[in-house]
């Protein structure tokens, strides 16, 4: 049976380009081209950041008219709306006082304050944008615990109204960030009361938006199968352990896609040369440019490349790989390129280390796009020994670009890499179990014998990984089916 089109509504703390600290905004816009190239109506709405880049505000469109958003008081924004032909339409929200700053959710000083309140905010008026609009969406689905509220006003205040048939969906990219906030949100929020109870909202006497989110969602989702299992138990339950066994039965892990046309070696304009699965010619050449230029070399194949690129926090395991570096390169004949921004000790770290080791480490601290690109297609190895990981996309990233991942077996890492010891013809680079140094070494040490002592080996390895399909065709089919289920809890 053929279905009809749907309406979807997303509803986002950020989406690329627009606005991006991760890869949640990779996996929303690609999830939302996807779907909308199969031809549903997706509408996504985001907070309009004064980080977004100039270039593309020059894009975006006033809306006729102010939106009121019903919190505990009246509160009035204007909309801005950017809808290329044959994309998703992206609304983007005016409101200065919570959006207008340099980051999207901290300052030096960590998490800013009001973080609860800018999120409520963003989430009513994703309650009040379809009759602003005057077009209702058959399914919300809504991002993290930024968007966590959307289906508690669904099912609790906009109950009987013109959303009364409106499924949710809640996905949840990472369960670290659950939005804890004193329970006075409830009035700022323009929320019932009754919410503040245990097996609602209430969590150590204030109140987390994610719980409740998990709570009322009609579907639950998360970026991949092993996650869905793993956050059910209370090693990376995050305290949520017993609400997703309560509601386990609505939970689904469907793996991200990636963006196969923003990343794709054959094309990508980033690189100095370009390549594809069959010839990778173009691959070496990008290994030399970046190894002339931050290494200082001419040579580029004698030697293997190990890349990171990551947010610099405790959840991706650099910390492990920065106390072995020294030892690692003292001991094997390799170089490493990280590139990365977070945490200040660990910046600090790596940049030391890279000053007694020049030549063979190269740390640059920042987020640079670009540089991510250029760094993935000159890589050899790249390196990913996460403590957890939802889904992960610069592993997919790295397998497309023909580096070969080396990854814990962890969530979405244990999903789509398959490791070395399944065999040469299917392995699409190096799984180990354990975060210790010594495991760490001894992957990294596996990786090298690769590379020195089997060519072959790793060049079928590179193939198996560029020739892997990480669209999002089958995600977004599966993703569909989820709102089907939502809709019908609410018919
Ligand atoms: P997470 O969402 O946990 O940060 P993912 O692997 O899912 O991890 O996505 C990370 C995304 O952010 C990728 O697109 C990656 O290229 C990008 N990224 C992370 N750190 C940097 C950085 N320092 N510079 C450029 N891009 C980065």
């Amino acid at each position: 049976m053929r279905r009809k089109g749907l309406k979807i509504l997303m509803v986002t703390s950020e989406a690329a380009p627009f606005a991006k600290a991760g890869g949640l905004g990779d996996a929303v816009s690609s999830l939302a081209n996807s779907l909308s190239s199969l031809g549903h109506d997706v509408r996504v709405l985001l907070p309009f950041y004064s980080v977004i880049p100039r270039d593309l505000r020059q894009n975006f469109h006033p809306l006729p008219g102010i939106l009121s958003v019903h919190l505990g008081q009246e509160h009035w924004a204007r909309l801005w709306e950017f809808s290329p032909p044959g994309r998703p339409c992206y609304y983007f929200i005016e409101y200065d006082q919570f959006f207008f700053r340099d980051r999207l959710y901290d300052g030096p000083y960590g998490g800013f304050e009001d973080n609860p309140q800018r999120f409520a905010f963003l989430c009513r008026a994703a309650i009040d944008l379809p009759e602003f609009l005057q077009w209702i969406p058959d399914v919300y689905h809504v991002h993290d615990w930024m968007a966590a509220l959307v289906p508690i006003y669904l099912e609790t205040v906009a109950r009987h109204g013109p959303l009364a048939h409106t499924g949710s969906v809640l996905t949840i990219h990472n369960l670290q960030h659950q939005g804890y906030a004193h329970r006075s949100i409830i009035d700022y929020a323009g929320l019932p009361w009754e919410l503040w109870q245990p097996d609602k909202m209430e969590a150590c006497g204030g109140i987390n938006f994610l719980k409740g989110g998990i709570y009322f969602a009609n579907k639950l989702t998360t970026v991949s199968p092993t996650y869905a299992e793993e956050i059910r138990m209370p090693a990376l339950g995050c305290g949520l352990e017993g609400v997703f066994r309560f509601r386990g039965g609505d939970l689904v892990g469907i793996l991200n896609g990636i963006d196969q046309d923003l990343w794709n070696p054959a094309a990508d304009p980033t690189l100095p040369a370009n390549y594809d699965v069959d010839s990778l010619s173009g691959k070496n050449l990008c290994k030399m440019d970046f190894c002339r230029q931050r290494f200082n070399i001419k040579e580029a194949g004698s030697r293997p490349l190990f890349v990171a690129v990551s947010r610099l926090y405790s959840q991706k395991g650099l910390d492990v790989l920065a106390n072995i570096l020294p030892w690692v390169v003292e001991t094997m004949d390799v170089r490493f390129a990280i590139l990365g921004c977070g945490e200040w000790l660990l910046e600090e770290q790596l940049a030391s280390i890279m000053r007694c080791f020049p030549g063979r480490i190269w740390f640059y601290r920042g987020y640079d796009e670009t540089l991510a690109h250029r760094m993935i297609a000159a890589a050899d190895f790249f390196v990913m020994p996460s403590r957890f990981e939802p889904c992960g996309l610069t592993q997919l990233y790295s397998m497309r670009y023909g580096a070969l991942p080396i990854v814990r077996a962890t969530g979405g890492l244990k999903d789509s890499v398959v490791s070395r010891e399944q065999g040469v013809n299917r392995a699409t680079g190096f799984v180990f179990c354990d975060l210790t140094h010594q495991a760490l070494y001894n992957a990294i040490g596996w990786a090298c014998a690769t590379y020195y002592d089997c060519p072959d080996d790793m060049l079928t390895m590179q193939q198996n990984g560029m020739r892997r399909d990480f669209s999002w065709e089958q995600s977004s089919r599966r993703y569909l089916d989820c709102y089907h289920w939502a809709m019908e809890k609410k018919t």
